[in-house]
């Protein structure tokens, strides 16, 4: 059976089951149908969340399928709850790119899902589109104010920076020309559309504590400047109230269930290689009161997800995690050692052991937060017995608590190790995570900390835009945000190329955005697409609805 047959096979609980297994009080929730509810910001709970263990999924450096962690995540919680631990897994939305490009959706894989799995890699609750009106209104008000004549605040369409978005792969948007067709139509400028999942709408909500919050970011989105050189924001274009009532349902976390019924919360999806790369601060910490465990996943591997879900969000949030869970392939390994992608399923444990240096420097770096890990491994039918004995071997011999998870083809019942190896971990784990760099640590330094701690770079070399860029930064006050570097997911150094562990290598800084909005600074390392475009066969042609409305195709 494929994911969706799979996912379809199961009957979801009546979501009303899922809110009174939880306690959540008839108020605090509303239905979206049989199997989906958005729940109230007035569940968070302080004092409990203090009391509660998170737990982070990430991984070794991925291939471009993806290694498993939602497909972990979810077996996990399942496991964990049936060692009656009362789990939430807490993961982001998926985003409708990839979903019709190469990766496909979001929603776990095998007998490891969340459900209804068709309708949270499609448009679920309207979230997506919420966030695409509230960004697009502010462009529509950017234009507007560069047309106007009597309330005009002199901004250099040259220099705005904001862009509208769509949820699509769809190069053909990455760079356009606006307000064309003379007078009437505006002032034409060239701008260009991202997908949504890079919207800063994105970041600021996965960032925000409540409503008043996300409305004090949203002013504070930096747009762009004035003739003048003086910076304009948003609140300066009056957009954050009407943004933010765009966003009044868009901001409460939506419950649904994993196959084994239990909770999921899902919420935000801010895509790892050019944002934070996390779910809402406000999903897990509603997680975090309603369970006493939470499993939640940061994107694409250690490098760029864990780091910034340590040193940005647990930083913002207050919060810590009692134990993080590295997944690593034997297929990702082998093709680490030099394997080819098409060869990856024969047998090889020569390029398996030529690929564990990428393992070992992602279990080193993680070491530097302080918070002990455990190693799953994500097994696939064409993994054979050898080489799953060689990594576990390596990872024993390491002294680091090692398990298979088997929860793509077994469901709950295929993590039961490595829950209790979660669990054992988190029990024992007494102490708050170390961060990277301190706050005011200037922008240089702490590019520095991050490039040498969890890349293994020898150093940093700032481009020259980057380095005047530094200095409008300093100029108008953010040298205390951290910064959220946006990199290639494909390698631990900033060029795809480098697979394996890469040595001796420097991590070059073109730009810098300020997303002042979200709260921190994005140097970029490299070429990083904000609109990806569909792939030569994009999985949008396996798509179909059949007469009576049944979905296949979606994986
Ligand atoms: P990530 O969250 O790391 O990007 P996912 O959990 O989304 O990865 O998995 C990526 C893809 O690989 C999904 O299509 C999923 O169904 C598939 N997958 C994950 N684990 C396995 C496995 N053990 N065997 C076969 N396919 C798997
Ligand atoms: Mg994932």
């Amino acid at each position: 059976m494929n994911d969706l047959e799979i996912a379809k096979s199961v009957k979801p609980m009546p979501i009303r089951k899922i809110t009174e297994r939880l306690g959540i009080p008839d108020e605090d929730f509303e239905i979206y149908g049989r199997c989906k509810a958005k729940l109230s910001l007035d569940i968070i709970d302080e004092e409990k969340i203090t009391q509660s263990n998170l737990i982070l999924v990430t991984a070794i450096t991925p291939t471009p399928a993806g290694e498993g962690k939602t497909t972990v995540t979810i077996g996990l919680t399942d496991a964990l709850n049936q060692l009656e631990k009362n789990t939430i897994a807490v993961i982001r939305e998926p985003s409708l790119g990839p979903v019709f490009g190469i990766k496909g959706g979001a929603a776990g894989g095998g007998w490891s899902q969340v459900i209804p799995m068709e309708d949270i890699n499609l448009h679920f609750t309207g979230d997506f589109h919420a966030i695409e009106k509230a960004n697009n209104l502010l462009s529509a008000l950017i234009d507007n104010n560069i047309q106007s004549k009597t309330r005009n605040l002199g901004i250099d369409p040259r220099t705005v920076l904001w862009k509208r978005v769509m949820d699509m792969n769809d190069r053909a948007l990455r760079g356009i020309v606006t307000g064309l067709g003379g007078k009437t139509g505006g002032i034409p400028r060239e701008t260009g559309f991202n997908i949504t999942a890079a919207s800063e709408v994105m970041a600021i909500l996965c960032m925000s504590k409540d409503l008043e919050d996300l409305k004090k970011r949203f002013a504070s989105i930096y747009v762009g400047d004035r003739f003048d050189g003086s910076p304009v924001y948003a609140g300066d274009l009056k957009a954050e109230g009407a943004m933010a009532t765009l966003m009044k349902e868009a901001i409460k976390p939506n419950l649904v269930q994993t196959l084994g019924h239990h909770p999921a919360l899902i919420h935000g999806g801010p895509f790892a290689n050019i944002a934070q790369g996390t779910n809402s601060i406000i999903a897990t910490k509603m997680g975090l009161s309603l369970g006493d465990y939470v499993v939640t996943e940061a994107g694409f591997g250690s490098d760029l997800g864990a780091e910034k879900f340590f040193n940005i969000k647990c930083r913002e949030a207050g919060i810590s995690p009692k134990a993080t869970v590295l997944v690593a392939t034997i297929r990702a390994l082998k093709y680490h050692g030099g394997k080819p992608l098409k060869d990856l399923t024969s047998e090889d444990l020569e390029a398996l052991e030529k690929g564990l240096p990428n393992l070992l420097h992602h279990l080193e770096s993680l070491r530097s937060f302080g918070i002990p890990v455990v190693v799953a491994v994500n097994v696939f039918s064409s993994d054979t017995a050898a080489e799953k004995q060689l990594l576990l071997d390596y990872c024993e011999n390491l002294g680091i608590p090692v398990a298979l998870s088997e929860g793509w083809e077994k469901g709950g019942e295929g993590c039961l190790n490595l829950g209790k190896l979660v669990i054992k971990a988190a029990e024992n784990c007494q102490y708050k995570f170390k961060p990277t760099y301190a706050l005011d640590d200037s922008v240089e330094e702490k590019i520095k900390k991050v490039s040498r701690t969890i890349y293994g770079a020898s150093g940093v070399v700032l481009s020259a835009k980057a380095q005047s860029q530094l200095k409008k930064i300093d100029r108008l006050g953010y040298n205390h945000l951290p910064v959220c570097i946006a990199k290639t997911q494909k390698s631990i150094s900033d060029q795809e190329k480098l697979i394996g562990r890469p040595r001796d290598f420097k991590i070059t800084i073109r730009e810098f955005e300020i997303a002042a909005g979200a709260g921190f600074l994005i140097p970029i390392a490299g070429e990083i697409l904000r609109m990806p475009g569909l792939s030569e066969t994009p999985a949008a042609e396996q798509v179909d609805i059949s007469p009576d409305g049944v979905i296949s195709g979606l994986f």
